[in-house]
C-alpha cells in the first residue's frame, strides 16, 4: 500500500476552481498501482474537491456563481472570521472524492475532471491522495 501523496495548489482568488486532474494522474502513476481506488482528500475547512465537466468553462463559472448566490458572503453568520460562507460551501462540495483506477489509469468519464474548489483564497493549499490497490 502506497503512502499518502501530497499535491500543492496555489489559489489566486477568493473563490475559484482549479483542475487538478493531471496532478492526480501523476500521483496515481507514481504508485504503479494498476487496479484500485484513488482517494482524493482536501484537509481544509474552507475548500473542497469535486468532479465536474472540463470542456465548457461556463459550467465552472455557473457552479461558482450559483453557490455564491445560495450562500452570500454576508449572510448574517455568527462565525466572526468573515469566512462563514466559505465553511458552508466547503461542506456542500465535500472534502473528498474517490476515483477508480484500471490499467494504471484514472477511470473518469469523457468530460470529467477533478477540481479543487477554493472558497477563501488566495492561499497555499494541499490535496492528499491515497491509492488503494484492489
Ligand atoms: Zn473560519
Amino acid at each position: 500500500v502506497a503512502a499518502i501523496q501530497q499535491i500543492e495548489v496555489r489559489t489566486t482568488r477568493r473563490e475559484e476552481m482549479i483542475d487538478i486532474t493531471s496532478l492526480v494522474r501523476g500521483a496515481v502513476k507514481k504508485t504503479g498501482v494498476q487496479s484500485g481506488v484513488a482517494w482524493i482528500f482536501v484537509p481544509h475547512t474552507t475548500a473542497g474537491v469535486t468532479i465536474q465537466e472540463n470542456a465548457d468553462p461556463t459550467v465552472k463559472s455557473d457552479l461558482l456563481a450559483h453557490i455564491a448566490r445560495l450562500i452570500p458572503k454576508d449572510g448574517g453568520f455568527q462565525h466572526a472570521e468573515g469566512n462563514a460562507d466559505a465553511h458552508i460551501k466547503s461542506s456542500l462540495i465535500g472534502a473528498s472524492q474517490a476515483v477508480f483506477i484500471e490499467g494504471g489509469r484514472l477511470v473518469l468519464g469523457t468530460w470529467q475532471a477533478v477540481w479543487f474548489c477554493e472558497f477563501d483564497g488566495p492561499r497555499e493549499r494541499r490535496v492528499q491522495i491515497k491509492v488503494l490497490e484492489g
